[in-house]
């Protein structure tokens, strides 16, 4: 395995150095094996989605990143630092968002962010503290007891996103939120990214990584399976496609379509199938049929991977 020390390249130029570096982290508790090799490079300046099923690991490895628990192995480096040795650099350079949020509940939301702002040696601006709780609806006058979930929610992004920091780590940043709000959140982390921030942020919600991730990492049973573009996600994954005739059809008809397999086609005016890939085959058969109603389905994440990962050896 190459040695994250001994890599030429990002000693050689420092925009090379990737934001997040991790070889073969392994984590346990007790006998639970929480990760088991991870490998992951997250670029500086991109939007990077961790996407996986619960218990994958996702939580595991941004705590290792920000020092919160120690790995049992592996190497692990955040803007070029070391967790471990320079935890209180990377933290002071990076806004986390964590997964299980403790606020303080008897301060009000802006007493709170004026707190972890004293703390913090590049201090964030209060205008933005401002336009940012403008934009996501949060009264910062609230105490936080009082606050909703995805108020609270909305205050812990808040104080993620406001000093501005040039790599963010956000654990499910729209978990709780209302659609619109879920929208906001995507564009803020769109600006931030153009504003030269590095975006590393877990999820289950496969449309939202979709919209806005540059590249997405996926989890599984505590090792990074495949890094990829959201797009080819899509292309490779399954979609459940019902179709309704105006009059009885041969089923078989649609099933020589590439990449179709009829999943039922007993009643002869409607049939469901699962497709594989792009539509466009199923499309041109489709077109000379008396087709009424075509619905399609997109799939859950645990189907996409069954999809992909079906024939992985641990299964
Ligand atoms: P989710 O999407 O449900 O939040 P995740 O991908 O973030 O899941 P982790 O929280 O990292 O997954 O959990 C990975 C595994 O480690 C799971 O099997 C979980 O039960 C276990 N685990 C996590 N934290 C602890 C802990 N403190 N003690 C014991 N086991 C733990």
């Amino acid at each position: 395995m190459r040695s994250i020390e001994g890599n030429a390249k990002t000693l050689d130029d420092p925009m090379q150095i990737p934001a997040i570096e991790i070889k073969g982290l392994t984590k346990s508790y007790g006998r639970v094996q929480a990760l088991r090799g991870v490998d992951l490079e997250v670029r500086q300046v991109e939007i990077f989605g961790f996407l996986g099923p619960n218990g994958a690991g996702k939580t595991t490895a941004i705590r290792c990143m920000l020092d919160l628990i120690r790995p049992d192995g592996g190497e692990l480096r955040v803007l070029g630092m070391d967790p471990r040795r320079q935890s209180v650099e990377v933290r002071e350079r990076t806004g986390y968002l964590p997964g299980e949020l403790s606020l303080y509940p008897n301060l009000t939301a802006r007493g709170m962010l004026r707190l972890l702002n004293s703390l913090r040696r590049h201090r964030a601006d209060p205008a933005t503290i401002e336009s940012l709780a403008e934009r996501l609806a949060l009264d910062l006058d609230t105490p936080i007891k009082n606050l909703s979930k995805g108020n609270k929610q909305k205050a812990g992004l808040l104080q993620a996103l406001m000093h501005r920091p040039e790599l963010l780590i956000l654990d499910e940043p729209t978990l709780g939120l209302d659609p619109l709000m879920q929208k906001e959140v995507l564009q803020i982390l769109r600006e931030a990214r153009a504003a030269g921030t590095t975006v590393f942020f877990s999820s289950h919600n496969i449309s939202e990584v979709e919209e806005v991730a540059d590249r997405v990492g996926i989890i599984r049973k505590g090792r990074v399976v495949e890094v990829l573009e959201p797009e080819s996600l899509w292309d490779r994954s399954l979609r459940r496609v019902r179709v309704r005739f105006r009059k009885a059809v041969d089923p078989q008809r649609v099933a020589e379509a590439p990449g179709v397999t009829l999943l039922d086609g007993s009643d002869g005016t409607s049939v469901v199938l699962q497709v594989t890939g792009e539509m466009g085959g199923l499309i041109r058969v489709l077109a000379q049929l008396p087709v009424r109603d075509l619905e399609t389905e997109r799939p859950t994440l645990e189907e996409i991977f069954l999809a992909l990962y079906r024939n992985d050896e641990e299964d």
